[in-house]
């Protein structure tokens, strides 16, 4: 059925004939057996992830996509990261790079050779090269301390990334700005078996030298760490590389400016966070006959207290009582190690901000004027596990809202737009995911919005809640006997995922005890008390912190905003196997991911439809040129003058439509074909 012209298939899937699933997935098959990972529809690319490295990527080949324009090679990454920073500097618009695709599809791979393509195109003039190196460094800083290795891949990336470059009207980087959404924090103190914690942890005690570990009181063994266990107790291991991927991230706190003192400082809270995870409680009874705890292992709490500067009574009153009122009572020996891994987790998360407050500060552009932006979007892949927390509901509702956009930025608006220009249109069916959004999100009654309710104090509570208002709803299953117990059911996009409602509340809420904050911020380690301002006893009346969920959703509105006003670049990654193997193509799974990213209705969009339009005033000031000397004297309608422009040049006709207000172009390579007459 698949007319496969050239040994390596079919570059644009736009152009296959006949068009159907199954032709379409052949094509990515037959082109993957070649190593031919990527493939055109339209300007969307698709990656499909190769789990092994070939030399496809060079100083030489990005070179040669700069010269040729992206639609005279074959399909490449470079050619989406070209045009984005092409139509930066020629249309002097904002850009954006969008890649998305479920855990392990090749995202965080395909966001770091952007990276490395607009380093090596642009300029090095004045301050770029400076910030061009940060940027970089700042990629492999977070990637050590906001990666792990989950059972779909090594190197999961456990929050979401945006990159945002801002260029001069030369296209030379002068600044950069990161925007980070939701750590996977429960992992510091909790891991599923095969997972690991965040890379840092692995890298610090494979890579640190005697000396070092020496300050930080740590030895060199992993399984001497309680939050490096899985939560069935096996220890997880260092990998090969941890040892030479630490010297890449000290090496990237260097350039990026942090002071030895500043780095060891780093170092010092994850040893504290290491040692604090390892404090056990056990239960005891008071004179009064209530149930309180005690420590059975002081002498890590005091290297702890070492670390951090801190008196160790304090600290230990901290964590095995609590005040309610104006009155002290015991925790027991459970809601004291609770209280551990809650500081440990704050501690972790908090330091990350930091950072990427910090990356933020040194990688700010100095220079004042005009500037442009390109931003890459690298965010988590969706996810399933055996089990499913309040982490996943975070992950899954990211990509819900991303899916959002990309359908509505695409299929949706572009379908209206062809209505508008009166031009002829058959109507492409795709599942529009806003229902879902919907569920997770309606004001009252959305999954995420029942978490904030006042009087849900309580899992049970929670449950509760959604079986009563979303219970009903297309895409979600609550209170059904198939389900297990303390569960619902959320039908994502991309699958159904079952999520056990241990912990949500918490985790949502994610406060502190005062006294805790307290005993944090009166420690002496420099940065201790600038992670914790809340305890500073002069603080009046603190604000009570809005929840994860909330910030998440806050955050994801601003950045959709940001995105709706760009020109955007999609990068689509597809994974080929579960296994992580190379050359393995599974064409089920294959198909279950072309299904829910709707790539068959982009192609079929891309059949009818046309790769840019431009209003005829516009369209005539850009061209005008390519028409010769006859422009000068002529005058008329801009319709009519753009007309006039086509006409004297060798372009099929068919190329082009005239909507109501603007003028369409089928094919991108018509578009270059244009830039190449104008530049002439
Ligand atoms: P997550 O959503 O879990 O963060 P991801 O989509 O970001 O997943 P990556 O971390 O980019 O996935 O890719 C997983 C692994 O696949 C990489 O660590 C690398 O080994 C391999 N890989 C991905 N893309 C490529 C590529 N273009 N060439 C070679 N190997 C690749
Ligand atoms: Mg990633």
């Amino acid at each position: 059925m698949l007319n496969l012209e050239h040994e390596a298939g079919v570059w644009d899937s736009v152009l296959l004939e006949p068009l159907s699933e199954d032709a379409f997935v052949a094509n990515l098959q037959h082109r993957f057996k070649r190593d031919h990972i990527y493939t055109y529809i339209g300007n969307v690319l698709i990656s499909v992830n190769p789990y092994k490295k070939f030399a496809l990527y060079s100083a030489d080949l990005v070179e040669a996509y700069v010269k040729r324009g992206p639609f005279q090679l074959p399909p490449h990454i470079y050619g989406i990261a070209g045009t984005a920073y092409r139509w930066l500097n020629d249309r002097n618009e904002d850009q954006c790079i969008i890649v998305t695709g479920e855990s392990g599809s090749g995202k965080t791979e395909a966001a770091r050779i952007v990276l490395q393509f607009l380093v090596l195109v642009s300029g090095d003039r004045n301050e770029s090269k400076i910030i061009k190196d940060r940027l970089v460094q700042a990629n492999t800083l977070l990637e050590a301390f906001g990666n792990a290795r989950t059972m779909k891949n090594d190197n999961a990336s456990r929050f979401g990334k945006f990159l945002d470059i801002e260029f001069n009207f030369r296209g030379d980087p002068i600044g950069g700005h990161l925007t980070h959404y939701f750590l996977d924090k429960a992992r510091i103190t909790r891991l599923a078996p095969l997972d690991r914690n965040f890379h840092i942890f692995y890298q610090l005690l494979s890579g640190a030298d005697i000396h070092l570990l020496k300050i930080l009181k740590l030895q060199r063994n992993v399984e001497l760490y309680a939050i490096l266990l899985t939560e069935n107790h096996q220890p997880t291991l260092s990998d090969d590389d941890d040892k030479s991927l630490f010297v890449y991230t000290r090496g990237a706190l260097e350039v990026l400016g942090f002071t030895d003192n500043e780095i060891i400082d780093i170092f010092r809270v994850i040893a504290v966070i290491l040692k604090l995870g390892n404090l056990q409680f056990v239960p005891c009874s008071n004179i009064d006959g209530t149930e309180g705890c005690s420590l059975t292992n002081d002498y890590e709490l005091y290297d702890v207290c070492e670390l951090l500067g801190a008196e160790p009574r304090w600290l230990q009153r901290a964590l095995i009582t609590h005040q309610i009122e104006d009155q002290i009572a015991d925790l027991n020996a459970i809601d004291a190690a609770k209280l551990r891994d809650a500081l440990c987790r704050t501690l972790y998360s908090r330091l990350f901000t930091w950072l990427v407050n910090r990356i933020n500060d040194i990688i700010k552009g100095k220079t004042l004027g005009k500037r442009k932006e390109l931003g890459v979007l690298d965010i988590y892949g969706f996810e399933i596990f055996d089990k499913n927390s309040f982490e996943q509901l975070m992950i899954n509702y990211c990509n819900e809202k991303l899916q959002q956009f990309i359908v509505n930025s695409t299929l949706k608006e572009e379908q209206a737009e062809m209505i508008k220009e009166g031009l002829e249109w058959t109507k492409i069916d795709y599942f529009n995911n806003i229902t879902i959004c919907q569920l997770l999100e309606h004001e009252k009654h959305g999954v995420l919005s029942l978490l904030e309710e006042p009087h849900v104090q309580c899992d049970a509570a929670y449950l509760t809640r959604v079986e009563q208002c979303c219970a009903g709803h297309s895409h979600c299953l609550a209170a059904d006997s198939i389900l297990p117990l303390h569960s619902f059911q959320i039908r994502h996009y991309a699958g159904a995922v079952t999520y056990n409602v241990r912990g949500f509340v918490e985790k949502n809420r994610d406060v502190l005890p005062r006294e805790l904050s307290r005993a944090m911020f009166r420690c002496d380690h420099p940065l201790i008390p600038v992670l914790f301002p809340e305890g500073n006893p002069k603080r009046c009346n603190p604000k009570r912190p809005a929840s994860e969920s909330f910030q998440l959703r806050v955050s994801l509105e601003s950045l959709f905003k940001e995105l709706h006003g760009r020109r955007a670049h999609h990068v689509r990654c597809l994974k080929p196997n579960e296994s992580k193997r190379p050359r393995s193509f599974e064409m089920a799974l294959v198909q279950h991911q072309v299904r829910y990213l709707c790539l068959l209705p982009t192609v079929q969009l891309w059949r009818t439809g046309y790769c840019l339009r431009l209003g005829y005033v516009q369209f005539v000031s850009r061209y005008k040129m390519v028409s010769g000397s006859t422009w000068p004297k002529w005058r008329g309608s801009p319709v009519e003058g753009a007309s006039l422009i086509l006409r004297s040049l060798p372009i099929p006709s068919a190329e082009f439509t005239f909507g109501r207000t603007k003028l369409f172009v089928r094919s991108p390579r018509t578009v270059f074909e244009l830039e190449d007459f104008r530049r002439a």
